[in-house]
């Protein structure tokens, strides 16, 4: 169905979702690093196919007619993108509060004072590790470290919020208090200490990355002291890794329930590793409205509420909490996206899960498979001393 076409007696009764709370605008997949642990899809988009201002600027207030409060400015690395003060301007204009992701590299001093000035409201910083090191070589990158370190300086000296954010994985995860630490040298009011998810570049690299369980629960014990100890000065949000778990998260609040993604194309998707179901269909920007595509799009439908789920989340007490938890986890490990997340003790799939965990975990190793234009799986290992320029 189009924007015009009239709808069917069924659409006309139903009760449109309600509004997004965020949006994720995935400006560019053009960055200076090369995470393997990136949620950026395998088949990055080139840059010659992303969206131009004037489309972006329509859809951030379309996303503000529509009810969504948080615009999350994401790439790749956002401010790769020349137009990066004029879409922030255009997105405060409009009532979206901003937030930068960024990986602080390439960015002058000049840029974030005119993101300042453009009413960015908050920064949102990864870094890789606490070693100088293990971080650069984690993020493919030599002298990024120290980068980051500047730009968080820049960060406070401008008033402006920072979090940091730590992906967590077998290479870091034995440094989470350094990495705390870190975070408060910064001036850091939050960080975010999330376990690796394993999808796209991240599952490339599930043998190089996947902690064992007794790593996990270790983290597991530092956060918890961590947050004990420093409450009041630091705010600790954790991601749990999904491989060791009893119970499934809620992966993005539930499909098609809190948020939305808008790839570098246009594409919009219910979540970041949504395309890996290839037989949904994602529609564009170019071609729809963004309230069109959130309330009737086949692929927001797909998994929307709890009419789709089979046993055991049909007649589970925990439907409406984690909506039977990851659909693109479920279709990885048990070949079909309506199957509970394996994740879930409850699920057949879920042995099976925990031994590829153990398995993963069992290899040692950091011989990463980087994040890079054009890398096919498994032939794209890049040396760190390469200069990786955005293309
Ligand atoms: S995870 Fe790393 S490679 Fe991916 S977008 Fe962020 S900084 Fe760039
Ligand atoms: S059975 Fe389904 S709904 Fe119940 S806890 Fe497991 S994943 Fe969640």
């Amino acid at each position: 169905m189009n924007d015009m076409t009239v709808p069917s007696p069924d659409q006309a009764t139903r009760v449109p979702p309600p509004a997004p709370l965020g949006m994720l605008a995935e400006l560019t997949h053009r960055c200076p690093l090369s995470c393997p642990y990136c949620s950026n899809p395998v088949e990055l988009d080139k840059r010659s196919g992303e969206l131009d201002t004037e489309t972006w600027k329509r859809v951030f207030s379309e996303a503000a007619s529509m009810g969504v409060l948080h615009l999350h400015l994401s790439g790749g690395e956002p401010t790769a993108r020349k137009d990066i003060v004029e879409l922030t301007a255009h997105a405060v204009k409009v009532g979206l509060y901003t937030n930068l992701i960024t990986s602080g590299i390439g960015v002058q001093r000049e840029k974030l004072e005119e993101l300042a000035d453009a009413g960015l409201d908050h920064v949102q910083l990864s870094i890789q590790d606490a070693l100088p090191d293990n971080a650069d070589k984690i993020a493919g990158l030599k002298g990024a470290h120290e980068k980051k370190r500047v730009f968080a300086g820049w960060v406070l000296e401008l008033g402006l919020p920072l979090t940091i954010n730590a992906v967590i994985h077998r290479g870091n995860i034995e440094n989470i208090e350094a990495l705390v630490s870190m975070a408060l040298e910064f001036g850091a009011r939050r960080v975010e200490i999330a376990h690796s998810q394993y999808y796209g570049w991240a599952l490339e690299n599930r043998e190089m990355l996947m902690p064992t369980r007794e790593q996990v629960m270790r983290a597991a014990a530092t956060v918890d002291r961590l947050r004990e100890e420093l409450e009041g000065k630091l705010v600790i949000d954790a991601v749990v890794p999904d491989y060791y778990a009893r119970r499934p998260k809620p992966c993005v609040g539930g499909w098609g329930k809190q948020s939305l993604n808008v790839t570098p194309q246009g594409k919009v998707l219910p979540c970041h590793a949504a395309e890996t179901i290839e037989h949904l269909q994602f529609d564009y920007v170019t071609e729809k409205s963004l309230s069109e595509i959130w309330t009737n799009g086949s692929a927001f439908e797909a998994y929307r509420g709890t009419s789709w789920m089979k046993e055991p989340c049909t007649s589970c007490p925990r439907k409406e909490i984690d909506f039977g938890g990851c659909r693109c986890q479920a279709l990885a490990i048990t070949g079909d996206p309506r199957n509970a997340d394996p994740a879930c003790s409850l699920s057949p799939f879920h042995a099976k899960i925990t031994s590829l965990a153990m398995k993963a975990a069992a290899k040692d190793g950091t011989d990463y498979i980087y994040r890079r234009f054009g890398a096919k799986p498994g032939q794209a290992r890049v040396e760190i001393t390469r200069n990786n320029a955005p293309v």
